[in-house]
């Protein structure tokens, strides 16, 4: 039985590239966060020594927060105020960036694929691989440590993947993306090049998603993570839909199952976030839709406040052995809401300096 949580009091928190499409939503779900109290926005030269409502170009749904509107922007750099930094900065200066934050004492939770792959950085989804939290013992940034959260579209099939994994073993995935604007940020392509349009090119996602998989999906040892041993193909695609990505998987699972104990596999999962009665865990993190038209992401991206994978289409592929579709929400559990997540969970198991 794990234990459940609660920090001794508020823990001040920064948002390092707050200005863009997942700084916002860090901002709206930080709000009201009941552990972690926003102290500090920063963002480029560009934006830095104004009032964040002044530079942001807000564009979620919902009323800019009023606190954060008045709050003056900060240059990201090692200065910025909080105990636990949330980046969510351009991969560009995300790297050195997160290493002098980290150098600097802090708890960094970055967004970004510059520290994902470094063999001491937790690729943290908490319900798959919690357990690699302990990589930070074998972080060399003094008193800091950086986790850092997977690309979107790898949060989803991770999650997807998951519980198929531990119940029957898998052998190959063959997965096709159709992933929304949104993911793009905020100076993605332009509404011209996507109307009665599909992009079957993002730069560098097919690569990410098939190291980073393996990555979530790997084994902690003494000597370090062993990448899971599986064949993975991801193609991807950009699509005109604002926010969700949708995932059509084919696989070959370790042994023969039928469509009853995949979707138990899916509807019966939890882990330690759900255990610990995590802040921001979904009670659901992957759920099982049986609509035959189902999930879509208009309608199903908010299901469990935009944190679960829903799934459905469970169906045979006759070249692999199972195929369905996933639809994981790409800002909220693909990008702010799940570092929020992984913070929750690093701050729980004793990872703030
Ligand atoms: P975005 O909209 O382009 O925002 C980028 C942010 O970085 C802005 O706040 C920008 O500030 C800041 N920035 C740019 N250059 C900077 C510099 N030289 N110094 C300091 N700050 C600088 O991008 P996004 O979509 O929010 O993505 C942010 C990060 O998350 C990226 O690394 C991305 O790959 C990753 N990510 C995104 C998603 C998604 O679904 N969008 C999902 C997972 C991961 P200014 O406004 O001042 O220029």
């Amino acid at each position: 039985m794990i234990a459940t949580y609660e920090p001794d009091g508020p823990i001040p928190v920064a948002v390092a590239g707050a200005t863009g499409g997942v700084g916002q939503r860090f901002v709206s779900l930080l709000e009201a966060h009941p552990w972690f109290e926003l102290v500090a926005l920063a963002a480029s030269e560009h934006s830095a020594g104004r009032p964040y409502g002044e530079v942001v170009r807000w564009s979620l749904p919902g009323p800019l927060p009023a606190r954060a509107a008045g709050m003056e922007v900060l240059p990201a750099g090692p200065d910025i105020p909080g105990r636990l930094v949330f980046s969510a900065l351009d991969a560009a200066v995300a790297g050195a960036i997160e290493t002098e934050l980290a150098r600097g004492g802090k708890l960094v939770v970055s967004n970004a694929k510059s520290h994902r792959m470094d063999p001491a950085v937790p690729l943290l989804v908490p319900e798959v691989n919690p357990g690699h939290l302990a990589l930070c013992e074998r972080q060399d940034f003094g008193a800091g440590r950086i986790v850092t959260n997977p690309n979107c579209s790898t949060i989803a099939l991770a999650l997807a993947l998951k519980p198929l994994c531990d119940a029957f073993g898998l052998r190959a995935v063959h997965v096709v993306t159709l992933q929304a604007l949104s993911g793009a940020g905020l100076s993605g392509p332009t509404g011209f090049e996507m109307t009665d349009n599909v992009i079957p090119y993002i730069e560098g996602e097919e690569p990410k998603i098939e190291t980073e998989t393996l990555k979530v999906l790997g084994e902690l040892g003494d000597d370090g993570l062993h990448a899971a041993e599986l064949r993975l193909s991801a193609t991807c695609n950009r699509v005109p839909v604002v926010d969700g990505h949708t995932l059509c998987v084919s696989v070959e699972l370790g042994r023969e199952a039928d469509a009853a104990d995949l979707i138990e596999a899916w509807s019966s999962f939890r882990s330690d976030p759900q255990h610990i009665g995590l802040p921001s865990a979904p009670a659901r993190p992957t759920l099982y839709l049986a609509a035959p038209d189902a999930p879509q992401p208009r309608r199903h991206r908010d299901l469990e406040r935009g944190m679960a994978t829903v799934i459905g289409r469970l169906r045979r592929c006759p070249v692999l052995q199972w195929k369905f579709v996933a639809l994981g929400h790409n800002t909220l559990r693909g990008a702010a809401g799940g570092s929020i997540l992984a913070a929750e969970l690093a701050v729980a198991r004793g990872c703030l300096a």
